[in-house]
């Protein structure tokens, strides 16, 4: 996939690429996005996340943001972490903001008092935390942190499972979260000049996922000019080296793409 070298307008930094089962040693599931001039943002935190962060060599404090796809645990489990990261090593002031299905305020307490009892009791937290539930349904042109609008399409894997098409600078990427091959991942795909896809398997997938050979089948469908596969094991990567996609590569931890 031809990269940009100068001033991209939007730089992901793949951050975790595995699946659930951390398959091949590949992190958890966590995409940096940075829009040029604009402060960057996750989407997703599965447990290695801040691990990944401190890896690539990307300052947390840095964010503005996280998006969460679903409630799934190797998409969230790294949030405690990064909230502690916030509070005793970034000292955070500013706001964090969190999108996500509804639940997600509910279930990211619970996870954050787990690991820490005290953690969000009496002001421990030296900034404010703001949560906006999103329902899952569709939904346009919604605010995001600064600089970034965007769409809200409900995917089949979870009963709380929504891809995001962002919007910044000019350019449009969609992420899938987890989902199996449905209409609503068709329709997030659309436009977008880079879909972020997950993939979890390479034929018959397992529980509610997307297969390589569904994207083979059906990359004309998802209308997007380039596609990413996350979410994968080395199995599907080997797969695709074998007989690749135009068109698609399969990230790897600590790929950076520029649009
Ligand atoms: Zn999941």
């Amino acid at each position: 996939m031809p990269q940009r070298r100068s001033r991209p307008r939007l730089k992901l930094l793949f951050l975790g690429t595995g699946n659930a089962f951390n398959e091949d040693g590949r992190g958890s599931q966590c995409l940096w996005v940075e829009p040029r001039g604009r402060p960057p943002f996750l989407v997703d935190a599965g447990p290695t996340a801040l691990a990944a962060m401190q890896r690539a060599g990307v300052d947390p404090g840095r964010l503005s943001a996280a998006f969460f796809t679903h409630l799934h645990g190797d998409h969230t489990a790294g949030w405690p972490f990064i909230l502690l990261h916030a509070a005793f090593v970034a000292l955070r002031s500013r706001p964090l903001r969190v999108y996500g299905p509804r639940g997600t305020r509910r279930r990211l307490e619970r996870l954050a008092t787990a690991c820490y009892e005290d953690l969000l009791v009496g002001g421990k937290l030296p900034f404010p935390l703001e949560h906006a539930e999103l329902p899952v349904a569709r939904a346009c042109g919604l605010r995001g942190p600064p600089g970034v609008r965007f769409d809200v399409v409900p995917v089949e894997h979870h009963p709380t499972s929504i891809g995001y098409r962002l919007r910044a600078g000019g350019v449009t990427v969609g992420v899938s979260g987890d989902t199996r091959w449905c209409p609503g991942l068709e329709e997030l795909g659309a436009g977008c000049d880079l879909l972020v896809v997950e993939c979890t398997d390479v034929r018959r997938p397992r529980y509610a996922h997307v297969s390589l050979e569904e994207v083979r089948a059906g990359l004309p469908r998802l209308g997007a000019r380039r596609v990413a596969l996350v979410h994968v094991s080395d199995d599907v990567a080997r797969a695709f080296r074998r007989r690749p996609i135009p068109g698609v590569t399969v990230a790897e931890d600590g790929m950076i793409l520029g649009l």
